[in-house]
C-alpha cells in the first residue's frame, strides 16, 4: 500500500509551488489534479507517472466527490507514491479534510503537503495586502458559492466591521454578495476588488465599490475571487504584477 500525498499547488504561478510538493511530485507514480493546479507543474514528474484528471469548477464537479475519494484510495492500493494534487491549498475550499477522512477509514497513510493559497496570493499579486496596520485587524476567507442559498450559513451580520473580506467561489453571486453586504450596512461606496486569474500572465484586477463592481467585473473569466476591504485602496500604491 501506497502513501498519498495531499498536495497544495499553490495559485497558478508555479514558481509558487513548495519545495516539498516540487520534490514529491518527482517522485509521484500517479498524480491525481484539478482544474486549478497549474497543468505545467505535471513536466515535473518523472517518465512513467500516470496522470488522472478530475476536473472540478466551482461547484461543476468532473467527478463527484465520493468517486475521486474511491480513486485516490484505489490509486494507493496499486502505487506507492500518490499525489492529489489541488490548487492552492488543499485545506482551503479545498476538500482535502474529506479525502484525508476517507483515507483514515481505510487505513491508507496520508501527509498533507500545505500550498500557497489563492485567498492570499492572488490579492498580493494585485498589490493588495489583507491586513494592514490602520486598516484592519482580521480578515476573513468566506465561500461565495452559498450566497445564493436561502438557507445559507454565511454571518452576513457580522461583516460590517471593516475585517477585510475574500470571497473564493464567488464571482457568479457578484451581485448577490455585494447587495447583502450593503443590506447588513456596509457603505455603497465601499472598496471591493474582483481579481482574475491571479499569479498568471493574463491576470486582471477591477477595482469598484459594492454599488457598481458586479457591472464592471461580471464578465471576467474564473477563476477569480472577491476582496472587499479598505486595503483595497492600497493597490493604487502598491499595484506590480499587472504593471
Ligand atoms: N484551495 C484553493 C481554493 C479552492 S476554491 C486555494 O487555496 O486557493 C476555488 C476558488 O479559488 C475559485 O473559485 C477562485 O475564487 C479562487 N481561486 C483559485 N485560484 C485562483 C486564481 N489564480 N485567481 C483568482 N482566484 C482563484
Amino acid at each position: 500500500m501506497g502513501t498519498v500525498y495531499l498536495t497544495g499547488a499553490g495559485p497558478g504561478d508555479i514558481e509558487l509551488l513548495t519545495v516539498k510538493a516540487l520534490r514529491i511530485i518527482k517522485e509521484a507514480d500517479v498524480i491525481i489534479y484539478d482544474r486549478l493546479a497549474n497543468p505545467d507543474i505535471l513536466e515535473e514528474a518523472k517518465n512513467g507517472c500516470e496522470f488522472l484528471y478530475v476536473g472540478k469548477e466551482d461547484s461543476h464537479h468532473t467527478l463527484p466527490q465520493e468517486e475521486i475519494n474511491e480513486l485516490i484510495y484505489q490509486s494507493a492500493l496499486k502505487y506507492e507514491t500518490v499525489v492529489r494534487l489541488k490548487g492552492g491549498d488543499p485545506l482551503v475550499f479545498g476538500r482535502g479534510g474529506e479525502e484525508g477522512i476517507y483515507l483514515h477509514e481505510r487505513n491508507i497513510k496520508f501527509e498533507f503537503i500545505p500550498g500557497i493559497t489563492s485567498a492570499i496570493a492572488v490579492p498580493e499579486y494585485a498589490g493588495i495586502p489583507v491586513t494592514h496596520r490602520g486598516l484592519t485587524v482580521s480578515f476573513r476567507v468566506v465561500t461565495g458559492h452559498e450566497a445564493k442559498k436561502s438557507q445559507s450559513q454565511i454571518p452576513w451580520k457580522n461583516f460590517k466591521s471593516d475585517d477585510t473580506i475574500i470571497f473564493l467561489m464567488g464571482l457568479h453571486n457578484l451581485d448577490k454578495i455585494t447587495k447583502k453586504l450593503i443590506e447588513v450596512g456596509k457603505p455603497k461606496d465601499y472598496p471591493v476588488a474582483v481579481i482574475s486569474r491571479g499569479t498568471r500572465a493574463d491576470e486582471k484586477t477591477i477595482i469598484g465599490t459594492l454599488e457598481d463592481i458586479y457591472e464592471k467585473a461580471k464578465d471576467l473569466p474564473t477563476p477569480a475571487l472577491i476582496v472587499v476591504g479598505r486595503v483595497v485602496n492600497l493597490q493604487s500604491q502598491l499595484k506590480w504584477f499587472e504593471k
